[in-house]
């Protein structure tokens, strides 16, 4: 399929990753009007890992949160994604944006094994 599960894996985090989106080729030009919505569940996600390291904004420097990964039991996303919906303008990609759209107010759940059973970056550039 070549397109996994997760978003918000971005290269200026990791420059020696170029498989990795760069975050700068996701901004858009105007907030969407369903943003709150998109921030909103993106927000609610559950913790699948983190780290006690703190993570900032590659564009304005605040803390946006932990080094933590959250999922709805199918995606997975850093906690800081929220952060660039919001104050940033970036845009999801379309599969992401319509599953949120089509799951408003459903509850997430995680698989037994989140670390096994869902869709990691692998990071690998070969
Ligand atoms: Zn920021």
């Amino acid at each position: 399929m070549g397109q996994g599960r997760y978003f918000g894996f971005w290269r200026e985090q990791q420059p020696t990753q170029e498989g990795r989106p760069a975050l700068c080729d996701w901004l858009g030009d105007a907030a969407d009007p369903a943003s709150e919505a998109v921030v909103a569940y993106l927000i609610r996600g559950l913790t699948v890992a983190a780290a006690t390291s703190l993570e900032r904004c590659l564009i304005c420097g605040e803390v946006i949160g932990g080094m933590a990964y959250l999922s709805d039991g199918h995606w997975l996303w850093p906690q800081g994604l929220a952060h660039y919906v919001a104050a940033h303008q970036v845009v999801l990609p379309p599969p992401l944006r319509h599953w949120i759209m089509a799951r408003q107010g459903v509850p997430f759940e995680l698989p037994e094994d989140p670390l096994r059973e869902l869709d990691w970056p692998t990071d690998h550039t070969k």
